[in-house]
């Protein structure tokens, strides 16, 4: 089976090469942003269209020469995945980019020959340790230290700023054979506020303290910025000390989320989660914690995105079931409904009709993996 695998490096550029890529991330956020404009004026308007405006561009815009051209033909590509996504109610319409929030640039991988050489304008080198870019030449990498060579094709190559540090990913194609399976077993997670994850066999993992952590430091340093003068270099010096935090708790979260996701994938062959949709709509409600809202989410987020391409991988089966699916009201034992259990504040089921006592999330994992089997035999 072929699958598309992230191989992410940290980049060391020399200070050329830095204040190549702030140039790079420049002229793609001004190739969009003109998109955009040319599209809210015209909705008509297609990639091919958009993609005939770019030579002009580049003749009246003597600097977008400078960069790697590919890149600015990826912006306009996002552009119009932007326009699907929002047509398909995946997303909302697409916003103008602004300097200094989340920049990247993406260049595709191509290869070409002249007089019997083959060219390529992606190259990584894991001994000598350094990736060869387009316009950039040679850059230094750190990461994946055991790895010999990148085990697949190279499609893209995404180059991001995070804070003060610089990043290379890598979206690589490879073939992988799928294991077999073994243990022909199920089990259904429940993913919630109070416990991180509960599962039908009854392990509990819980909501990890670190996200407090970070909460507090994000909380601290956006009361700071918004002390400070837009745009000023200490707004900015403050941007880049958020930007850490954020990238601090991402990788935290995506080493608690994989070991779950592990333990949950070894000893079972079906895994049965929710569609959070609705769960993230009805927590919309409270504004005030809003960035707590935002953790939550992007961490729920998570959960479901590891697990789907985990069970890809490991040929797992992988199912969500339906979000109108009130799986904490509902009695595992006997399916009565118990109301009261609409108030999140309430732990423990009490079932009015047959008795069972029974933790919430516990329940609620028994009935998605129920709800899940169901789906999966018919
Ligand atoms: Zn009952």
């Amino acid at each position: 089976m072929k699958i598309h695998k992230a191989y992410k490096f940290r980049l060391y550029p020399t200070n050329n090469q830095v204040e190549l890529i702030h140039k790079t991330f420049g002229c793609t956020r001004f190739v969009y942003n003109y998109c955009l404009d040319l599209k809210r004026n015209n909705k008509y308007l297609t990639k091919f269209d958009l993609m005939k405006e770019l030579p002009k561009l580049k003749k009246e815009y003597q600097f977008l020469k400078e960069v790697d051209s590919c890149s600015l033909r990826n912006a306009i590509t996002d552009l119009m995945v932007g326009f699907s996504k929002q047509e398909n109610n995946q997303g909302g319409y697409p916003k103008f980019k602004k300097k200094g929030v989340k920049e990247s640039f993406r260049t595709s991988f191509v290869t070409s020959s002249y007089k019997g050489r083959v060219y390529e304008n992606i190259k990584v080198d894991l001994k000598r340790r350094v990736i060869e870019l387009p316009k950039l030449k040679e850059v230094k990498i750190r990461g994946y230290r055991t790895l010999e060579k990148i085990p697949g094709r190279i499609l893209n190559a995404t180059i991001r700023e995070v804070g003060i540090r610089f990043y290379v990913s890598l979206c690589v194609e490879e073939e992988i054979e799928l294991p077999e399976r073994t243990n022909n077993t199920s089990v259904g997670i429940d993913i919630g506020v109070k416990n991180l994850v509960v599962t039908s066999d009854k392990e509990y993992y819980g909501n990890p303290r670190y996200l407090d952590k970070y909460e507090r430091k994000i909380k601290r340093l956006q009361q700071e910025l918004s002390r400070k003068i837009k745009g000023s270099k200490n707004y900015i010096k403050c941007k880049k000390k958020i930007e850490e935090v954020y990238r601090k708790l991402k990788n935290a979260r995506k080493k608690t989320v994989e070991a779950i996701v592990k333990q949950v994938t070894t000893y079972h062959d079906i895994i049965i989660a929710e569609n959070l949709q609705v769960k993230k709509m009805l927590e919309k409600k409270n504004n005030h914690k809003r960035l707590r809202k935002e953790i939550t989410n992007a961490t729920f987020s998570e959960i479901i995105r590891i697990l789907k391409y985990k069970c890809l991988w490991l040929n797992k089966t992988f199912i969500q079931v339906n979000s109108y699916y009130s799986s904490s009201q509902i009695c595992s034992r006997c399916g009565n409904k118990n109301e009261e259990m609409k108030d999140i504040g309430v732990r423990e089921l009490k079932c009015s009709k047959c008795g069972l006592e029974i933790e919430r999330d516990y329940n609620a994992s028994i009935n998605i993996l129920n709800e899940g089997l169901r789906s999966y035999n018919n």
